[in-house]
């Protein structure tokens, strides 16, 4: 579920990469009330706040992304937790009460978006039986949470052609839209019926194992999709989590992508106007001067450093995948609660980007493989806790990337 990352010595090649990212940096301006500011953010790629927000005025957003998505959790598919389980986490909650502003979702009910690959309402390549999946993406779609495109069968696409990406894209759509059908049984699952999904609602993509190619960016362009969540950013080596690049819009190429391309023997993305991009951020293992601070031991880094040849111990960064924390890395349960809260707390005490996390609601199902270090109530453990974390601060807002992006195109601060 993860795309190789390498990060091992510098090259020539890499200073100038480098070199051009640090030049697309737009340093901060005196801080400006909400009047003299521009308030529509044209998208250039920045390690500030966008529109000229100061630091301690912007929300800090925290993203869950859920993709896949194929155990419901619901009695009768065989297993517990998965969807049902985070369903249930957030049902109820609500971000901090702010002043009541809308914009930055003060008080606002906490969403999450999901990655869905369609194949899992569809009865002859679903993971289960589809009626089930239906339902709980059903009931996330009416609780306001994001229904976004991951798409129809989850290929690798490196080396997909354009017709072949448009194939799953609109194959995800037709699937998604067809009505929802609450009196379907599981008993005959009927392939007329989807969730009900409604078109113009549709807004983000996220490739599979976050493999993408260019195609993949002139077919979203071409299907008017207004985001897409596939580019990692956060390993740049000058980078910690305090000052990562805030979303931005592909006009100018993507910052991430220039520096791991080369790494991967890929060529970098070339510009593609008009789409957003809002990255998935590396996570950041604690260094020993703040392992105590977190729980864990001190050498926590280091104890992953045979687990891939890209990983570096002095920079302590994995995709930010739960897959990565659990599989990959098979942390138990302190070691990725400390993971996740350290990377938050870098983020807060840094720029505030916001914490884009790329999770699967079927790690957190006892349908899913067993894990060495950790047990699915563990997991179910570690993201209940960090989402309790994450709401005690009173400038968090937990939102769906659709309600990132409103933000996005019109930033507001938390006290204007
Ligand atoms: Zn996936």
């Amino acid at each position: 579920m993860k795309r190789k990352i390498l990060a091992s010595a510098l090259t020539c090649l890499f200073v100038i990469q480098s070199a051009s990212i640090i030049n697309a940096v737009s340093f901060k301006p005196e801080e400006k009330n909400r009047k003299q500011r521009c308030a529509i953010n044209k998208g250039n790629p920045s390690q500030n706040p966008p529109a000229d927000l100061a630091v301690k005025n912007t929300p800090q957003f925290v993203v869950f992304g859920f993709d896949d998505n194929r155990f419901s959790g619901l009695p009768g598919s065989g297993g517990n937790g998965g969807m049902r389980f985070v369903l249930d986490l957030f049902k109820g909650k609500k971000n901090p009460s702010g002043l009541g502003n809308s914009k930055t979702f003060d008080g606002s009910p906490i969403h999450f978006s999901m990655y869905t690959t369609s194949a899992n309402i569809v009865t002859s390549l679903a993971a289960e039986n589809p009626v089930y999946n239906k339902k709980v993406w059903h009931e996330a779609l009416i609780a306001g949470n994001e229904i976004a495109n991951h798409s129809h069968t989850h290929p690798s696409g490196l080396e997909y052609t354009e017709s072949q990406w448009e194939n799953e894209m609109v194959t995800w759509k037709s699937t998604v839209t067809k009505p929802f059908n609450s009196s379907e049984s599981p008993l005959n699952p009927n392939e007329k019926f989807g969730i009900g999904l409604k078109n113009k609602s549709i807004k983000g993509f996220r490739t599979p194992n976050l493999e993408y190619n260019e195609a993949t960016f002139k077919t979203l362009r071409k299907l008017g999709y207004a985001y897409d969540s596939s580019i990692e950013e956060g390993y740049q080596f000058e980078q910690d989590g305090t000052n990562f690049y805030w979303p931005y819009r592909l006009d100018w190429g993507s910052p991430g992508n220039q520096f791991t391309a080369p790494f991967v023997g890929l060529n970098p993305l070339p510009p593609q106007p008009g789409i957003w991009e809002i990255p998935g951020y590396t996570l950041i293992i604690p260094p020993d001067s703040e392992c105590e601070n977190y729980g864990v031991e001190p050498g926590l880094r280091d104890k992953f450093t045979d687990v891939t040849k890209y990983y570096m111990p002095d920079q302590g960064k994995l995709s930010g995948l739960d897959w990565s924390m659990f599989v990959l890395f098979k942390m138990n349960k302190k070691e990725a609660f400390a993971t996740l809260k350290y990377t938050f707390d870098q983020h807060f005490k840094g720029n505030r980007t916001p914490m884009n996390l790329c999770m699967h609601s079927c790690i957190y199902s006892d349908k899913y493989m067993e894990l060495p270090n950790i047990t699915v109530q563990e997991r179910q453990q570690v993201l209940t806790e960090f989402l309790d974390y994450v709401l005690s601060k009173e400038e968090v807002r937990v939102v769906s990337n659709a309600e990132l992006l409103d933000w996005l195109r019109k930033p507001e601060g938390l006290k204007d």
